[in-house]
């Protein structure tokens, strides 16, 4: 896999790093990019450093040595290294590959731009608070940038809303918004699964910034007392760091249960405008998903469903019991929350819980009938 042509352009609506992707895999398109709205051309220096955390995932899967003609970071290019090591140890489908570059230029340093990956999700929320929390302490570099990155490549009335939310809450907490659009989900479809790979996309995403961050967060989906394979984790995060941008893997600290109950249930903003549903409109909870439903046990545990202004006043139980898992992390997530409801006292929702992770794997009745 052959990465040329490394180029930053202007576009309509703002800047654009960009790269010509050889190779024998079926890619969705030539050229990979990143454009940022609005901004500065100097937030997306020519470098190789975002091509190969973006790439190193789909060379390995794709068996093939990954080659990026541009400068890059000589910390990152180490660092890869022990990335294959814990992908090819944690996923069968990737086998190690050599990576090299045209060129080992140590990143420029002196951004003071601190970065959150922002979706309105409980993560991202619980870190952005977490941090408004903490900006006296010594030491401590605040929050200044929301990254709103358009992975599904979104468009229409539902995706404008979404932004307009993300704006809202970035000036609500004296940051600014910042908004990206790539193509390097659909880029890389063929070649390997989101939930293994979007670590290494967001990663690659502040690396395309590294003109504008000098550091920046990606909020945990898990806590570290339990920690599966997964494709943004404490030991795979920090290693997409250069010299100049630190990343960092932030909130594995709490439970989904705890972030809600610490952070957000004293947030009207929070409450205002959290979203946390894949399945439904961008922007929009459907509020009957197993995500949903999970996330309305926090809020009912923390005693502030009834003040959450996106997803149901009322969690139905019947509902909660019968919800379809998706996956074993699902499974895992849904067991975690009913384990939280049974140390709050609430055996109600634990026992709901536990019977919907329970059902995982089983054949639905109807289909056994058969
Ligand atoms: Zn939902």
């Amino acid at each position: 896999m052959i990465v040329e042509d490394v180029r930053r352009e202007p576009t309509a609506r703002g800047w654009r790093l960009s790269a010509t992707v050889r190779s024998k895999a079926a890619l969705a398109a030539e050229r990979l990019h990143f454009t940022v709205h609005g901004g500065d051309g100097e937030w997306l220096p020519e470098r190789g450093d975002a091509f190969l955390a973006g790439l190193l995932m789909p060379a390995m899967s794709a068996g093939e040595d990954l080659v990026v003609d541009a400068p890059v970071s000589g910390r990152l290019l180490r660092s890869a290294r022990t990335v294959m090591e814990i992908y090819a140890a944690w996923w069968k489908y990737l086998r190690k590959v050599t990576v090299t570059a045209g060129e080992l230029v140590e990143a420029k340093r002196g951004q003071d731009a601190v970065g959150l990956f922002f979706t309105l999700g409980v993560d991202c929320f619980y870190s952005l608070l977490r941090d408004g929390g903490r900006r006296s302490e010594p030491g401590h570099r605040a929050v200044t940038d929301l990254l709103s990155v358009n992975f599904e490549q979104h468009a229409g009335p539902d995706h404008t809303q979404l932004i307009d939310r993300v704006r809202m809450v970035a000036e609500r907490s004296d940051c600014r918004a910042v908004v990206v659009e790539t193509n390097l989900r659909a880029f890389t479809a063929p070649l390997v699964r989101w939930e293994d790979f979007h670590g290494a996309a967001l990663g690659s995403t502040a690396l395309a910034l590294q003109g504008l961050l000098g550091r920046c967060l990606i909020a945990a989906g898990f806590e570290y007392r339990h920690l599966p394979p997964y494709g943004s984790h404490p030991v795979l995060d920090h290693l997409w760091s250069n010299e100049a941008l630190e990343i960092v893997h932030d909130g594995a600290d709490a439970t989904r249960a705890e972030k809600v109950a610490r952070q957000l249930s004293r947030s009207d903003l929070a409450l205002q405008h959290l979203t946390v549903c894949w399945r439904s409109r961008p922007g929009h909870n459907c509020g009957v998903c197993e995500k949903c439903l999970r996330t309305m046990i926090a809020l009912e545990l923390a005693g502030v469903l009834r003040r959450c202004r996106t997803l149901p006043d009322v969690l139905d139980l019947d509902r909660l019991r019968n919800v379809p898992m998706g996956s074993a992390d699902h499974r895992d997530a849904m067991r975690e929350m009913g384990l939280d409801a049974g140390a709050r006292g609430r055996p109600d929702l634990a026992a709901a819980a536990e019977l919907a992770a329970n059902r995982y794997g089983q054949v639905p009745r109807t289909e056994a009938a058969r």
